[in-house]
């Protein structure tokens, strides 16, 4: 093993034995630390520094309970997180997810992922991420107000608009992001933009809700460019039906594709003629109902239960947008099987390491989540700059900043893909241009 091997692999056996069975966190960690050794040998000042013992514990993790009471008046009790993970570009940047499954290691495995994220989208934020294991399904909207205060009584005290800037994710939306909102305001008599993905009404950006979405069809689109082709007439698998399952499908209809499936965690649809979008939007936005209502009203629809058999519908481009492990090595080599020629990760991690290596191995055009998903956060950006000069751009102004992003995200991965020696491997391109702006900042500071 090389010096700069064994440096990786110490770091490695440290977070597995701090992190004790916080399964995804050592996954994701090992995904990015795996990619650095050519950079660590390049520079042997992190090692010294040490910057990788650093960047893998954060800085601060906070846990807290949420007691609430339900519509028949019982108190229930959730258990919530705050993860800063680091703060060397700027202030703690990160998305709450409300889901029965959410524990440490997934909250540090996101927070993780999104210092990187971040660092690539060229804002100036940190990384953190938070949340609890409430689950906001068959909850009436005032039991989600509850929470949302009670869950917010306690935050107020560890973010702010130049601290930690917390945003939507897996089953926290507009109204979620409404309700926390309006609590920390009470507390604190404060109205700044302490939160992104907020309503359009009150000091919201336009394009947020669709930003991760569109960016990481227009993420899929470079990728598409670097091989001579386009989304036009291709036909195209999006696992999820949330908030970026439902605007990737817009944006790649709009540039010309046709997508057959989208799935929830019941199972999944395949309509032939081209998912219906507003049936989607309808269900899923308005109604809060299942996917499989879908073929109720789309009757050549075919509705299967399961998610994992989405991955069996052929098809050019895959967006598993749902979340994370839920596209495995079997789903990734029929995937390979059906001719498909590229994946762009909507969601966080959602292609297990040895999918990724199915794709990679099979040359199909590989997207990772902290770059192809980066869009939402740069725009939670764009959101966080017209808060602080109290101006909303127009919706043409911010999607173009959103492009451009987008766009540049995908040459620096490529370009740093080139100068460390695995051309094309976006992978190991966006761990690295990620990381060495924070590595950079991190030196810069000192020991902190
Ligand atoms: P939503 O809550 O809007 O939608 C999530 C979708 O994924 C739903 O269709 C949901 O189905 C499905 N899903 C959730 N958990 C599971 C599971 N365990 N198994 C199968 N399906 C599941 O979330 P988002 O669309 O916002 O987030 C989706 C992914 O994108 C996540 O990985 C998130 O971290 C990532 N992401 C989101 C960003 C954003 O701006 N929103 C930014 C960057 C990344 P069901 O309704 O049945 O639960």
């Amino acid at each position: 093993m090389s010096k700069e091997t064994s440096y990786i692999g110490k770091v490695l056996d440290t977070v597995i034995k701090r992190n004790h069975a916080e399964s995804e966190f050592h996954q994701a960690v090992k995904e990015v630390l795996e990619t650095l050794e050519p950079v660590i040998k390049k520079h042997p000042e992190f090692e010294n520094a040490g910057i990788l013992e650093r960047i893998v514990e954060p800085e601060r993790q906070i846990i807290f309970r949420v007691p609430w009471q339900d519509d028949k008046g019982k108190v229930q009790v959730n258990r919530a997180f705050r993860i800063q993970f680091n703060s060397a570009l700027g202030p703690y940047k990160g998305g709450l997810r409300f889901h029965p499954s959410v524990y440490s290691g997934i909250v540090k495995f996101l927070g993780f992922e999104q210092i990187f994220k971040n660092s690539l989208t060229g804002l100036m934020m940190g990384g953190g991420k938070g949340g609890a294991d409430f689950d906001p399904k068959g909850k009436s909207d005032s039991e989600v107000m509850r929470f949302c205060q009670s869950f917010m009584t306690e935050l107020y005290r560890h973010i702010g608009a130049d601290t930690d800037v917390p945003a939507g994710d897996i089953g926290v939306g507009g109204r979620e992001v409404g309700y926390m909102f309006g609590q920390w305001k009470r507390i604190t008599k404060l109205f700044s933009g302490v939160l992104t993905g907020k309503g359009l009404d009150f000091a919201g950006s336009l394009v947020r809700t669709e930003a991760t979405g569109y960016g990481c069809v227009y993420f899929c689109e470079e990728m598409l460019k670097a091989r001579n082709t386009s989304f036009g007439g291709k036909t195209v698998v999006i696992s999820g039906s949330g908030n970026v399952a439902i605007y990737a499908h817009q944006k790649a209809t709009e540039l010309g594709a046709k997508v057959v499936a989208m799935s929830d965690s019941g199972g999944f649809i395949y309509d032939d003629r081209g998912v219906d979008l507003d049936t989607v939007k309808r269900l899923k936005e308005v109604e809060r109902k299942r996917i499989k209502e879908y073929v109720t009203e789309h009757k050549s629809a075919k509705y299967t239960e399961g998610c994992l058999g989405i991955w069996g519908v052929k098809c050019d481009v895959a967006l598993p947008s749902a979340t994370q492990n839920e596209l495995d090595k079997n789903a990734a080599e029929t995937l390979v099987k059906n001719g498909c020629i590229a994946v762009a990760e909507g969601a966080n991690m959602p292609s297990t390491p040895s999918a990724v290596n199915v794709f990679l191995k099979n040359k199909v055009s590989f997207g990772p989540g902290k770059a192809a998903n980066a869009g939402g956060v740069a725009t939670s950006g764009l959101e966080m700059a017209q808060n602080s000069q109290r101006l909303a751009w127009t919706f043409e102004k911010v999607d173009r900043k959103l492009h451009q992003i987008m766009v540049d995200i995908h040459s620096s991965a490529m370009a740093a893909s080139e100068e460390y020696g695995v051309p094309g491997n976006l992978v190991a391109g966006s761990n690295i241009a990620g990381f060495i702006k924070v590595a950079k900042a991190m030196m810069a500071q000192g020991v902190v």
